[in-house]
C-alpha cells in the first residue's frame, strides 16, 4: 500500500465514481487534505443526506424534494405536453433553456440489448398509461442522438402511434451525433426544441 490506509481508503471510495481513474481520485483526496477542517465536515454532510430527503415523483419520476416534483404540481405547466428523457440531469438541461412549459416523463435509461436493458426495465409502461389516461396532445421525444436513443424513439413512435389524436415529435437535428444530451449547449437545445418535428 502507497499511503495510510485512510488515505487509500478515500482513494478507493473516489475512484469507484464515474470517469474518476485512481490518478484523478488520488488527487481530490490530497486536494480535501489541505482544506480547512469544516469544509470538510460540509462536504460529508452534503453526502451524507444526499438520498434523505430525496423522492421519485410518481407521475413523471424525476427527482425532487416532493412527491409529485415542483414541475408536475406546477399549475402553469401545461400538463398535455409530455417531454421524454432518459435521465433527471437531461430534465435540468432542458429546464435551463426556460423555452419548454409542458411536463416531463423520464425513462430512467434507454433500450440496450447488449447490456440487457430491456423495454420492461423502463418507464415505457408508465408513459402509455399515462399518456391514456390523461388528454395528452403531444409526445416530444428528446432521447439521446445516439443508438440506444435512436432505437428507443422508434420503438416509443411504434406504440404511441396507436393511440389516436397524438401528436409525436422529436427535437430537431443540430444536437452532436453519438453525443449526451447533457452535453448540448442551451442555444442548441432551445433550436432544437423549437423547431421539433412531427413524426
Ligand atoms: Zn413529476
Amino acid at each position: 500500500m502507497k499511503y495510510p490506509e485512510i488515505i487509500q481508503n478515500l482513494i478507493n471510495q473516489f475512484a469507484k465514481l464515474p470517469s474518476i481513474g485512481p490518478k484523478s481520485a488520488e488527487r481530490l483526496v490530497f486536494h480535501l487534505l489541505y482544506r480547512p477542517q469544516g469544509e470538510l465536515h460540509d462536504f460529508s454532510q452534503a453526502i451524507d443526506h444526499l438520498k434523505e430527503n430525496i423522492k421519485q415523483c410518481h407521475i413523471c419520476f424525476n427527482l425532487s424534494e416532493n412527491n409529485p416534483c415542483y414541475i408536475c404540481t406546477n399549475q402553469k405547466r401545461d400538463k398535455n405536453i409530455i417531454c421524454v428523457v432518459t435521465k433527471p440531469q437531461d430534465v435540468a438541461i432542458i429546464e435551463k433553456t426556460g423555452s419548454f412549459e409542458g411536463v416531463y416523463h423520464i425513462l430512467g435509461g434507454n433500450i440496450n440489448p447488449l447490456e440487457n436493458i430491456t423495454p420492461q426495465k423502463i418507464k415505457i409502461k408508465e408513459l402509455l398509461e399515462r399518456i391514456k389516461y390523461n388528454n395528452i396532445k403531444e409526445i416530444i421525444l428528446a432521447l439521446n442522438p445516439n443508438m440506444e436513443g435512436e432505437t428507443t424513439s422508434l420503438y416509443l413512435t411504434k406504440l404511441i402511434k396507436q393511440i389516436p389524436n397524438i401528436k409525436i415529435t422529436r427535437l430537431a437535428r443540430g444536437l452532436p451525433m453519438g453525443a449526451d444530451l447533457e452535453y448540448a449547449d442551451e442555444i442548441t437545445l432551445e433550436n432544437a426544441l423549437k423547431e421539433r418535428k412531427e413524426i
